[in-house]
C-alpha cells in the first residue's frame, strides 16, 4: 500500500440489507483534487455507497483506503477517519438550538478541543469563505435553505477533511438556492478540494466533474469525463438518464 497518488481507493465492496443486495462490488480511484459525480436512478446504491467511505454504514466486504490506511475495519480510529472524511446531507442536520457560527464550532471545541477563541475564528473563517459570515448569529430557523446548506458545507469544512462527501445537497431547495449552493462546492472544487458528489445537476456534473459514475443495481454501469458521457455514453438506459435530467 505504497501508491499514494490516489487519496481514496474503494476495492470491491458489496453491501446487501437482507436479501437486497444494494452494492454489488464497487471500485473507484479517487486522485487528490478530483470532483467525482455520481449519477444514477434512486435506489441505486449511491446513498449507501458515500456511507460506506465513512462507515456510516459498514459494508459487508470489500476495503476503503484513504491515503492508503484502511477505513474499513478501523474500530475506534474511525472517529480520525470521520474528521478527515467530511460529509453534507441533503437535509443539512443543523442543531437548531445553535446559532450559524455555533453550528460550525462545536465540533472544533468539543472533538478537536480547541481553544474557544482559535475555533470562534475558524468558524468565522469557513462561514466568510461559503459567504455565510454576515449571518453568523443567526439561528437555522432564520436562514433559508440554501443558507443553512452553505453553513453545513462549513461545518464540514472546518474539520479540514481530506475529502467532502455531498449527497444530493441541493435536492431540498428550490433553483435558486440550488444555485448559491453550487457556486460554493464549485469555488471548492475550483480551489482543489477533493469531492464526491451524488446529484441529479447534470449542468454542475458537466461543468465541474473531473468524471461522472452512472451507477445501476448496484455497479458503477460506466464511468468517464463528462464529454465522453454526454457525448458518447456506451449505455442506452445513461444516455436516457441524462437526457432526462439536462
Ligand atoms: P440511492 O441513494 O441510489 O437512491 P440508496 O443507497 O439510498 O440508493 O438505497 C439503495 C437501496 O438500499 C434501496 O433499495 C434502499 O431501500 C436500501 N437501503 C438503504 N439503506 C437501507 C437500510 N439502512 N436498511 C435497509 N435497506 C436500505
Ligand atoms: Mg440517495
Amino acid at each position: 500500500m505504497t501508491d499514494t497518488t490516489y487519496i481514496l481507493r474503494i476495492e470491491n465492496i458489496k453491501k446487501a440489507f437482507g436479501k437486497n443486495e444494494v452494492l454489488k462490488g464497487v471500485s473507484l480511484d479517487v486522485k487528490k483534487g478530483e470532483t467525482i459525480c455520481f449519477i444514477g436512478p434512486s435506489g441505486t446504491g449511491k446513498s449507501t455507497l458515500l456511507r460506506c467511505i465513512n462507515q456510516l454504514t459498514i459494508p459487508d466486504s470489500g476495503k476503503i483506503f484513504l491515503n492508503d490506511e484502511e477505513v474499513t475495519h478501523a474500530g475506534p480510529r474511525i472517529n480520525y477517519f470521520r474528521q478527515k472524511i467530511g460529509m453534507v446531507f441533503q437535509n443539512f442536520f443543523l442543531f437548531d438550538h445553535l446559532t450559524a457560527v455555533r453550528n460550525v464550532e462545536i465540533a472544533l471545541l468539543k472533538v478537536k478541543k480547541m481553544d474557544p477563541k482559535e475555533a470562534r475564528e475558524k468558524a468565522m473563517f469557513e462561514l466568510k469563505q461559503v459567504g455565510m459570515a454576515d449571518w453568523a448569529d443567526h439561528y437555522p430557523a432564520e436562514l433559508s435553505g440554501g443558507q443553512a446548506q452553505r453553513v453545513s458545507i462549513a461545518r464540514a469544512l472546518a474539520m479540514d477533511p481530506d475529502i467532502m462527501l455531498f449527497d444530493e445537497p441541493t435536492s431540498a431547495l428550490d433553483p435558486e438556492l440550488t444555485r448559491e449552493v453550487l457556486e460554493v462546492m464549485k469555488k471548492l472544487a475550483v480551489e482543489g478540494m477533493t469531492m464526491l458528489v451524488v446529484t441529479h445537476e447534470m449542468g454542475f456534473a458537466c461543468s465541474v466533474a473531473s468524471k461522472i459514475c452512472f451507477m445501476e443495481h448496484g455497479h458503477i454501469k460506466e464511468q468517464g469525463t463528462p464529454a465522453e458521457l454526454l457525448n458518447n455514453p456506451k449505455f442506452e438506459r445513461c444516455k436516457a438518464f441524462i437526457g432526462e435530467f439536462r
